[in-house]
C-alpha cells in the first residue's frame, strides 16, 4: 500500500527570499471566488458562534468578507444578507467617534477600546485604551498607526458600492440557495465537511444552474476531489479546502479521516495546475489557521485567501455569547458538527435532513479579544511582514515562495521559548 505524507502548518516554515519592497508596500489583495476580489485575504467562517450580519458587515468594511452561517431558517439567513447589503460600506462607520467639544472627563469615560476624536468630520487623533491607561501617541505609535491605517483601508464593495457578503449553503437545499441569491449574496459557499460525494455534487450542480451568485465548493482535500468537483459542477468559481484541521474539529479523532489544511491547499493547487486552472479558480484555506504566519504559509502553498473561525470567534462582533469565568471574559465557540449546533439546526431549519449522526465538533470558550478591527489589523500587518520575508509584493508573487519542512523540535525553537512570557 502506498502511503501519502501530509503536512500541517506546524510542520513547515517559509524560506525567506530576496525582498524588493518594504512590508508596508505589500499588496494583500486576494480572492474568494473568480470575480470577487477582497482587499485583505480573509473570510470569516460560516459558524453560528462566528458570522452573522454584524461580523460580516465589519469584515467587508475592513476589506475582507464574511460568510453568513446557515444554522437558521432560509428566511432569516436571507434577511441577514439583506441587512449587510443595505449598510454603507466604509470602515469609518465602525469607529466610535467623540467630538472635540466634549470635556476630557467625558472622553475618558468612554468604554470602547479605541475611538476617534473628531472635529466636524476630521479625525484629530485616535485614542487607545489599554486597561486603565490611555494612549494618544508616542508609546503605542505602532498600534495607533495600525488603527489609522485601517481607517484608510478600502472596503470590499460591489459595483453599486454595497458591502459584499457571502452565505453558507447546503448542496441539498436548492430553495435556500435561490433565496440567498435573490437576497443579494455575492457568493454562495457550500458548507459540508466532504463535498466529494456523488449526492452532494449532484445537488450542487442543480444549484449552480439556478443562481447567479458565484459558487465556492467545499470542503475538499484531495486532487481527485477537486478534479471530480470541477468536472461535475462546471461553474464552480472557488474551492474551500481543508478537512479536520479546525480548532473545534473532532473529525480526525472520531473518523480517522483528515487532510490538514496545508496539504489540502497543496493537493488542490496540483489539481488546478494539471487542469491549467491554477490562479484562475481561487483556493480558500480553511481550518487551523492560528495566526498570520499560518495564513502566510497557506498563501505560499497556493491559497488566494484564508478562512478563520477561532481567530474571529473571540471578537466583539462575532455571534458567540460572552461568558465571565473567574473574572475573565470569554466567548462561546463551537463546531457546526457539535451537539449544540446540530440540535439548533433541527430546531430552526425545518427542511434540514440528517446526513450524519455522529458528533464531529466540540463546544468551548475562547478568551475575549475585543473588536475585530484589532484582530484583522494584527493578521493583515503580520501577513505583510510574512510576504516581506518571502520577497513577494502580492499574493500571486507569494505562490513562487518556498516552504521547508521543520522537525517537531525545530518547531519548538522557532516559537518563543525558554522564558516566562505572556502572549
Ligand atoms: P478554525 O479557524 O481552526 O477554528 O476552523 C474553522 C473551520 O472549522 C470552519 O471554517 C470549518 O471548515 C471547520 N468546522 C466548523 N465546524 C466544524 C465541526 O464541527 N467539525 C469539524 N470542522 C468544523
Amino acid at each position: 500500500m502506498n502511503i501519502d505524507k501530509f503536512l500541517t502548518f506546524n510542520d513547515v516554515v517559509i524560506i525567506p527570499g530576496k525582498a524588493s519592497v518594504e512590508p508596508s508596500m505589500v499588496d494583500l489583495t486576494g480572492k474568494i471566488s473568480k470575480s470577487i476580489t477582497i482587499k485583505i485575504p480573509i473570510a470569516s467562517s460560516p459558524m453560528d458562534t462566528v458570522t452573522g450580519w454584524r461580523l460580516s458587515l465589519t469584515m467587508a468594511r475592513l476589506g475582507g468578507i464574511g460568510v453568513i452561517h446557515r444554522n437558521m431558517s432560509r428566511e432569516d439567513q436571507a434577511s441577514e444578507v439583506r441587512k449587510v447589503k443595505s449598510q454603507p460600506p466604509d470602515i469609518w462607520n465602525e469607529i466610535p467617534k467623540v467630538n472635540t467639544t466634549k470635556s476630557l472627563g467625558e472622553v475618558l469615560s468612554r468604554k470602547e477600546e479605541f475611538f476617534a476624536v473628531v472635529e466636524e468630520d476630521d479625525i484629530k487623533g485616535i485614542v487607545l485604551k489599554i486597561g486603565s491607561d490611555y494612549f494618544l501617541e508616542s508609546k503605542k505609535v505602532d498600534y495607533l498607526e495600525k488603527l489609522l491605517s485601517m481607517v484608510g483601508i478600502k472596503p470590499s464593495a460591489d459595483k453599486s458600492n454595497r458591502p459584499i457578503v457571502a452565505a453558507a449553503i447546503s448542496p441539498y437545499d436548492l430553495e435556500r440557495a435561490k433565496m440567498l441569491d435573490k437576497a443579494g449574496a455575492d457568493v454562495l459557499v457550500t458548507d459540508v465537511a466532504h463535498i466529494h460525494n456523488e449526492n452532494a455534487l449532484s445537488g450542487l450542480k442543480k444549484i449552480s444552474k439556478e443562481v447567479s451568485a458565484e459558487i465556492v465548493a467545499g470542503n475538499l482535500g484531495t486532487k481527485e476531489g477537486v478534479k471530480d468537483t470541477l468536472s461535475k459542477v462546471e461553474n464552480v468559481s472557488g474551492l474551500r479546502v481543508g478537512i479536520s484541521s479546525g480548532s473545534i474539529c473532532l473529525t480526525g479523532e472520531v473518523t480517522g479521516a483528515s487532510v490538514p489544511t496545508l496539504s489540502a491547499v497543496i493537493n488542490s493547487r496540483k489539481a488546478l495546475e494539471e487542469l491549467g486552472l491554477f490562479g484562475k479558480i481561487p483556493i480558500i484555506a480553511d481550518g487551523g489557521v492560528k495566526n498570520a504566519g499560518d495564513a502566510a504559509k497557506a498563501i505560499v502553498a497556493g491559497a488566494s485567501s484564508v478562512m478563520l473561525g477561532k481567530y474571529l470567534a473571540c471578537t466583539e462582533e462575532s455571534l458567540g455569547a460572552k461568558v465571565s469565568v473567574g473574572g475573565n471574559i470569554y466567548k462561546q465557540y463551537r463546531g457546526m458538527g457539535s451537539r449544540g449546533a446540530i440540535e439548533k439546526r433541527y430546531s430552526e431549519d425545518r427542511y434540514s435532513k440528517p446526513t450524519k449522526v455522529i458528533e464531529e465538533g466540540v463546544e468551548g470558550l475562547v478568551p475575549y479579544c475585543g473588536s475585530v478591527i484589532n484582530a484583522i489589523a494584527e493578521v493583515a500587518l503580520g501577513l505583510q511582514a510574512s510576504l516581506g520575508y518571502v520577497g513577494a509584493t502580492n499574493i500571486e508573487a507569494a505562490w513562487n515562495g518556498r516552504l521547508a519542512i521543520i522537525t517537531a523540535l525545530g518547531n519548538l525553537e522557532v516559537s518563543a521559548h525558554d522564558i516566562i512570557y505572556k502572549h
